[in-house]
């Protein structure tokens, strides 16, 4: 359903994503992990069509991006980190907006209109301008609209940032039930224990390169210790010189921290 063949993405010298190869099958609830700055938003946005690798290939449920933008872009639905909603509208107008760009009927986007917004527990703001939604039910209606031309693929950048636990439970259980019905989430996220409970298979990126991927069960045997937690795993596999310098740090003594000085400045 998706597919990333040694994409490369960089940004005049500096390189962003590194040589990427995965494949995300369809029906999967794919969790996209790293860092701050591990390239989780350019991946993202490589894949929702949105930024052009420097090299490699994309695909989308059997489209290549470069020669079928449409076909592919038709099939997707993208909920960005930092969406932009018109805060004017409605709920009801926002959806109808969306409807109009997708070319939707105006019977189909109405039928649908009602059924995402009683999803996402919305319908009794449906009049309302956007203005007056709080955090949580802007996130809740940004995925209502990317749903709203039924896309085969749903890539998502940090969907539960300053969701209610409610409503995190919520989405969740729209992913999983998305999933059962054979549709593919892509999903990068900071919250591991979400990623833990819902994902099917993960992947860490770092430095702009794919550290593992595989079930939780497959990154459990990866790392080297008998950690369970995805936490411990993620924290293992993400450990680079600044984890090694802090260890050195910690089990050296005070005389010696002048001579890590010198390997370490800064710190
Ligand atoms: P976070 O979890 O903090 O949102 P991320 O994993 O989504 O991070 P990206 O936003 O993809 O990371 O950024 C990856 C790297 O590319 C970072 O080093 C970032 O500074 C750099 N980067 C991103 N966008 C640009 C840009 N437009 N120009 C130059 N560098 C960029």
């Amino acid at each position: 359903m998706i597919e990333l063949e040694g994409v490369t993405k960089k940004y005049g010298s500096f390189v962003a994503i590194d040589n990427i190869t995965l494949k995300v099958e369809r029906g999967e609830l794919f969790g996209f992990l790293g860092p701050n700055g591990a390239g989780k938003t350019t991946t993202i946005k490589m894949i929702a069509g949105l930024l052009q690798p420097t090299a490699g290939k994309i695909r989308v449920a059997g489209y290549d991006l470069q020669t079928h933008p449409e076909e592919a872009k038709r099939r997707l639905g993208l909920i960005p980190d930092r969406p932009f909603l018109y805060e004017k509208l409605t709920a009801d107008e926002f959806l109808a907006f969306i409807g109009g760009l997708w070319e939707l009927p105006e019977r189909v986007v109405a039928e649908r209109t009602g059924m995402l917004l009683e999803l996402f527990e919305l319908l009794d703001w449906r009049s309302e301008l956007i203005e007056s939604f709080s955090h949580g039910m802007r996130q809740k209606l940004i995925l209502a609209g990317a749903l709203l031309h039924e896309p085969e693929v749903i890539v998502v950048d940090e969907p539960m940032v300053g969701l209610d636990p409610k409503s995190i439970r919520l989405v969740k259980d729209i992913f999983r039930k998305l999933c059962a019905e054979g549709k593919t989430v892509f999903m990068s996220t900071h919250t591991l224990s979400i990623a833990e409970e819902t994902c099917t298979r993960v992947a860490i990126i770092q430095d702009g390169r794919i550290r593992a991927v595989g079930t939780l069960e497959e990154l459990r045997r990866l790392s080297k210790t008998s950690r369970t937690h995805l936490e411990s795993i993620f924290l293992e596999l993400t450990a680079g010189e600044k984890m090694k310098k802090i260890d050195l740090w910690n089990s050296a003594g005070s005389r010696d921290q002048k001579h890590l000085n010198r390997y370490f400045p800064g710190g």
